[in-house]
C-alpha cells in the first residue's frame, strides 16, 4: 500500500499533502435557487451554468462512485436549492445503492421540503439540514427576497413526520440582523428535537455583502447565549465535523461553525463537485478540476479514480485559514472575488459550489 493512504473505518482513504483524508463529498446538484439570501445570492440574475453542462443523475452517481473508490463515505446534496432538481429522490436511491456511501444527507432551504420529505425518506436519505436564519416572517422576506417563511415551517414539520432523525437547523449569524434571535432559535429547535447550529458569516464568493463587522463571532454567540442560559459546557472535540457542540444546563445541545474566526482547515476532509462536474478541493478555491469532460469522453474508471487520487494527493488548500491570515495584516476587506470576475465565472459563488 502507498504511504499516502490512511486506514479508515471502512477501508482506505487517499490523503492530501497535510495528511487529511478525503471522506466527504458535497454534491451541488444545481446552481439555481428559489430564494435570494442576501449573504449568498443577493442578485436576481446570474450567469447560470449552461443546461447541457449540468450532469444527469446517472453521471452524478457515477462520479460519487469514483469518490467512494478513494474513500468517500458521506455525500451531502446541496446547491443552489437541491430540491429544485426534479425527482431528487431518484438520485438519492442511486447514491444509497452504493453501500460504501454510508451517509447521504441533504441541505435545503426547506421551501419545497414538505412536498418531498416522505419520498426522500423512503428513497433512503439519512438526514436533513434546513437553513433557517430567522423566525420572523417579515425579516425572512427581507433576507431572502421571497415570502416563503410559512412553507419553510411546513418543511421543518415534515421532517419528523417523514421519520428522519437528528434534524439540524443551520443559521448564519449576522451582527445587526439576527443576533437578537439566538435564544429564540435554540428554543424553536428544541420543539422539533432539532439542533441549531450557528454559522459564522463567511466571505466566500463576492456578491454576498460580507464585512467583518457583520460577523457574529463564536465568542460573541457564546457570550449572548450564556447571558440568557448560564453555564454552557463544550462537548468533546469536533474532529473533522465543522460544528463545535455545546450543552446547556438543561441538556439542550446547540452548535457553532466558526469558519471565519476559528477555521478548521487542519481537519478538513471535504471537497465539492458542482452541478456541471467541476471538483473544488476547498470552498475558497479559485479553480476546480473538470471531471465532466473526462466522464463524458468515456475515460476509464481507473483513470477517473487516478484524476481524483492525484488531485487530492496534491491538495494544499486551507482557504479559511489563509483568509484569516489576511485579516491579521488588515487585508480582509469585503468579499473574496471582484464582481467583474464573478460575472465571468458562475462557479465562484457559494450557490454554485454549495455551502
Ligand atoms: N439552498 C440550500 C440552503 O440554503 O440550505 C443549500 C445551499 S446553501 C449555499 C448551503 C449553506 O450555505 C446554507 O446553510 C447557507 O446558509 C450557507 N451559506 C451561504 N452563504 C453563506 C455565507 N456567506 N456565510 C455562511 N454561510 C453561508
Ligand atoms: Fe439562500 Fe441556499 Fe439559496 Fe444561497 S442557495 S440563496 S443560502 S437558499
Ligand atoms: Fe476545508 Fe477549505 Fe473550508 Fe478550510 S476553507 S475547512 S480547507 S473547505
Amino acid at each position: 500500500m502507498k504511504d499516502l493512504v490512511a486506514q479508515g473505518d471502512s477501508g482506505t482513504h487517499v490523503v492530501d499533502t497535510f495528511g487529511r483524508p478525503l471522506k466527504s463529498l458535497r454534491l451541488s446538484v444545481t446552481d439555481r435557487c428559489n430564494l435570494r439570501c442576501r449573504y449568498c445570492m443577493p442578485e436576481e440574475e446570474y450567469v447560470w451554468l449552461p443546461r447541457e453542462d449540468v450532469l444527469n443523475f446517472e453521471e452524478l452517481a457515477t462520479l460519487a462512485g469514483y469518490f467512494a473508490d478513494v474513500g468517500v463515505e458521506k455525500v451531502r446534496l446541496t446547491g443552489g436549492e437541491p430540491l429544485l432538481r426534479r425527482d431528487l429522490p431518484r438520485l438519492v436511491r442511486l447514491l444509497v445503492h452504493d453501500r460504501r456511501i454510508r451517509e447521504v444527507t441533504l441541505t435545503t432551504n426547506g421551501v419545497l421540503l414538505a412536498e418531498y420529505a416522505q419520498e426522500l425518506y423512503e428513497a433512503g436519505l439519512h438526514r436533513v439540514t434546513i437553513s433557517l436564519d430567522t423566525l420572523r416572517p417579515e425579516r425572512f422576506r427581507r433576507l431572502t427576497g421571497r415570502d416563503e417563511f410559512a412553507r419553510v415551517l411546513d418543511g421543518i414539520e415534515s421532517v419528523g413526520k417523514a421519520g428522519f432523525p437528528d434534524l439540524k437547523l443551520d443559521t448564519v449569524a449576522i451582527r445587526g440582523f439576527n443576533d437578537d434571535e439566538l435564544v429564540a432559535l435554540i428554543e424553536f429547535a428544541r420543539q422539533y428535537q432539532a439542533e441549531v447550529r450557528f454559522i459564522e458569516y463567511m466571505d466566500v464568493g463576492g456578491a454576498n455583502e460580507w464585512a467583518m463587522e457583520k460577523v457574529l463571532s463564536c465568542a460573541s454567540i457564546l457570550d449572548r447565549v450564556g447571558t440568557h442560559y448560564g453555564t454552557i459546557t463544550p462537548l468533546p472535540e469536533r474532529g473533522s465535523a465543522p460544528a463545535q457542540r455545546y450543552q446547556l444546563s438543561d441538556g439542550t445541545i446547540f452548535g457553532i461553525i466558526p469558519s471565519t474566526t476559528m477555521p478548521f482547515c487542519g481537519s478538513c476532509d471535504r471537497s465539492r463537485v458542482t452541478a456541471d462536474g467541476l471538483w473544488y478541493l476547498c470552498l475558497y478555491a479559485m479553480s476546480g478540476v473538470d471531471l465532466r469532460q473526462p466522464l463524458r469522453r468515456g475515460v476509464s474508471a481507473e483513470d477517473m479514480r487516478e484524476i481524483i487520487r492525484t488531485g487530492w494527493e496534491a491538495r494544499r488548500d486551507r482557504g479559511a485559514e489563509e483568509r484569516k491570515g489576511l485579516e491579521q495584516v488588515g487585508l480582509r476587506n469585503g468579499g473574496l472575488i471582484g464582481i467583474d470576475r464573478l460575472r465571468e465565472d458562475p462557479h465562484l459563488e457559494m450557490h454554485a459550489r454549495g455551502g
